[in-house]
């Protein structure tokens, strides 16, 4: 038995924010806005597993008005998110993400990128794919306004 799920999200490009994306903070001369550490990608990633079980959305698990989550390291939510699909008797096959931003350069950054959700999610790093493009300068992305991500998560009953 499978289930897939998919998950898009977007933060805003503001200054005097750490951008956070895939777990790991990236140099960069601005950082993504949001009640919690804004990491897109793993927002997407949630959002994708919780999909795939129809679970509703991260904003309904861990609303943006509970000062508990406020600047919340998002690596947690995922944790919790995992937690629950395990809870219901299924595993993560699985996922692929991909972050849409012209800037800053992912490449350096992508293996350690998927060591991390890897090791959040408790699964092997070939299970975790991340992929970063640009929108060649089109759009609230390309503008460099925000950062959007998109994820598919594939689960299976063992
Ligand atoms: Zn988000």
């Amino acid at each position: 038995m499978f289930r897939i799920g998919q998950g898009y999200d977007v933060h805003k490009l503001v200054e005097d924010r750490e951008l956070w994306i895939c777990g790991i903070k990236l140099p960069h001369t601005h950082g993504l806005l949001g009640h919690s550490d804004a990491d897109v990608a793993i927002h997407a990633l949630c959002d994708a597993l919780l999909g795939a079980l129809a679970l509703r959305d991260i904003g309904y698990h861990f609303p943006d008005t509970d000062p508990k989550y406020k600047g919340a390291d998002s690596k947690l939510l995922l944790k919790e998110v995992c937690r629950m699909i395990r809870e219901r008797g299924w595993e993560i096959g699985n996922v692929d993400v991909t972050i849409m931003a012209e800037a800053p350069k992912f490449k350096p950054h992508i293996d350690e990128m998927r060591q991390c959700l890897a090791d959040v999610m408790n699964v092997a790093v070939d299970a975790v794919s991340v992929k970063a493009t640009t929108t060649e300068k089109l759009g609230f992305t390309g503008r460099k306004e925000g950062i959007a991500s998109t994820a598919v998560a594939l689960i299976y009953e063992p």
